[in-house]
C-alpha cells in the first residue's frame, strides 16, 4: 500500500547549501540573511515594510501589542481559525475577545456578518481577519457592497490580517497580493505552511510609523538591534530600552531556509492549482458533497494552502468514518479546524451562547480537508478521489 501523506515540504541543495553557508559564516542569529530575507519577501508582495518574527503567533502578537487599545476594547476573531489567531487577544486580560461564526460557503467572516455583529458589540476596536485556506476575505468594496475596509474604518476599527494560509494569494476584485495593506499583515512559514522556514513568521504593511515600532518590540523594546550594534563602524555597544519588548526576532538559520523557498513559492503555488483543478474535476459529479466556492477566473489569485470540502451528510460519524476509511488505505486527511468555541478552555473563559454559530457548527460536523502540495501525483489525487466517491456513495 503506498502512503499519502497530508503534507509532504519541498526542499532540495538550495536550503541546505544556504543553511550550511550562515552557518560557516559564524553569524546565526538574526543578521544579514534575515534583513535578505525580508527584502525578498518585501519586494514579492510589493509592500512597503516586512519585518520578520519567529512565528505567526508572535506577528499577531506584536501587531495587537502596536495598536495600543484601551482597557475593554473589543476585539473580533473567527470561530474557524486556528489557536494563535483567539490566544494573543487573550494574552491581555485588559481586551475582550468576542467569536464570530463564519461565512457557510467561505468560511470567514463576511461583510455582513461583520455588519450583524457590530450591530450587537459597541466596544468593537479591532478585528482580525483570516483568509481562509488561500483565498483572501472581502476585503474591498464590490460595486455598492461594502467590503471589511470600508465597514471598519468608518468605524475606526483597526484591521490585523491573518495570512498564515495566504501567501502567495490576491485580493479579491483587486489586483495586488494579500499583505500590500496598510493593515497589519502576519504570515507564517510554519513547517506545514505553503513557504516554511521551519519555525518563523512576517508582518508586512504600508504604515511605516507603526512597522518601526514593531522592529523595537520584537526585540526587547531595545533602541538599536545586535546586528547593528556589531556591524556600527564607531563599535558602540549602547542601547537603550525604550518599551517593553519580547523575544521574537527571526534567526538567519531560518532565513537562510526562507530566501530559497521564496524563490520556488510562485512554481509550487502553481502545482496546488493544479491539484485543486484535479480535485474540482474529479468530484463534480459526486453529489454527496461541497466543493470550495470558486469561480474559475479566481484559481490563478488563491494560494491553494488548504482543499476543505465539506459532506452533506450532517452526521459527524459519517465524517469521521470517511477519515478513517482513506487513513485505512494510507491516505492521510485533516480538519480545519475544530471551531474555537468548542474548545474547553475558551468556553470557560468567553460566555457564549452555541446558537451564535449555527455554520461553524454544521461544518465542524462535515468538513475534511484533501492533500494538496506540489509533489502530489496525479495518480495520487485519482487513487483519493476515487475512494472518497466510494465512501460517500456506498453506505
Ligand atoms: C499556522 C497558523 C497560525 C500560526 O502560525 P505559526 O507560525 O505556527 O505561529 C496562525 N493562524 C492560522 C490561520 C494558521 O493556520
Amino acid at each position: 500500500m503506498k502512503k499519502i501523506n497530508f503534507f509532504k515540504g519541498n526542499f532540495g541543495k538550495k536550503e541546505l547549501n544556504n543553511v550550511k553557508s550562515t552557518l560557516q559564516s559564524g553569524w546565526i542569529t538574526s543578521g544579514p540573511k534575515t534583513i535578505l530575507f525580508e527584502k525578498e519577501f518585501k519586494k514579492k508582495i510589493k509592500v512597503k515594510n516586512a519585518i520578520s518574527v519567529n512565528s505567526c503567533t508572535s506577528a499577531l502578537h506584536l501587531s495587537l501589542v502596536s495598536l495600543n487599545l484601551k482597557k475593554g476594547a473589543q476585539v473580533i476573531v473567527p470561530s474557524w481559525t486556528f489557536a494563535s489567531t483567539l490566544e494573543v487577544v487573550c494574552y491581555n486580560n485588559n481586551l475582550h475577545p468576542i467569536i464570530s461564526d463564519v461565512d457557510f460557503r467561505t468560511k470567514m467572516i463576511s461583510p455582513s456578518i461583520l455588519k450583524t455583529l457590530l450591530k450587537k458589540h459597541k466596544n468593537v476596536k479591532a478585528i482580525i481577519v483570516v483568509h481562509f485556506a488561500g483565498k483572501s476575505a472581502e476585503m474591498d468594496n464590490l460595486g455598492s457592497l461594502k467590503g471589511i475596509n470600508e465597514i471598519c474604518k468608518k468605524k475606526k476599527i483597526k484591521i490585523i490580517e491573518d495570512c498564515a494560509h495566504a501567501f502567495p494569494t490576491i485580493y479579491k476584485n483587486k489586483n495586488k497580493y494579500v499583505g500590500n495593506s496598510n493593515n497589519l499583515c502576519c504570515f507564517s512559514f510554519y513547517a506545514n505552511k505553503t513557504i516554511t522556514t521551519g519555525e518563523g513568521g512576517m508582518i508586512t504593511t504600508n504604515n511605516s510609523k507603526i512597522a518601526n515600532r514593531l522592529k523595537i518590540l520584537r526585540q526587547h523594546g531595545m533602541s538599536r538591534n545586535v546586528w547593528n550594534r556589531y556591524t556600527n563602524k564607531s563599535n558602540k555597544w549602547e542601547y537603550d530600552i525604550i518599551e517593553l519588548g519580547y523575544k521574537y526576532n527571526l534567526p538567519d538559520i531560518n532565513s537562510s531556509i526562507g530566501i530559497e523557498q521564496l524563490k520556488k513559492s510562485d512554481l509550487m503555488r502553481k502545482k496546488r492549482e493544479y491539484v485543486a483543478k484535479k480535485y474540482y474535476a474529479f468530484l463534480k459529479d459526486c453529489e454527496n458533497i461541497i466543493l470550495p466556492k470558486i469561480n474559475s477566473s479566481e484559481l490563478k489569485n488563491n494560494s491553494w494552502h488548504i482543499f476543505s470540502i465539506t459532506l452533506k451528510n450532517e452526521n459527524i460519524k459519517f465524517r469521521n468514518d470517511l477519515i478513517e476509511k482513506l487513513n485505512k488505505i494510507g491516505i492521510s486527511t485533516s480538519v480545519h479546524y475544530k471551531p474555537l468555541h468548542l474548545m474547553t478552555y475558551y468556553k470557560k473563559k468567553i460566555k457564549m451562547d452555541k446558537k451564535y454559530f449555527p455554520n461553524s457548527n454544521r461544518l465542524w460536523k462535515t468538513t475534511i480537508s484533501l492533500p494538496i502540495y506540489d509533489k502530489l501525483k496525479l495518480a495520487d489525487i485519482k487513487n483519493i478521489t476515487k475512494n472518497i466517491i466510494k465512501f460517500t456513495t456506498n453506505v
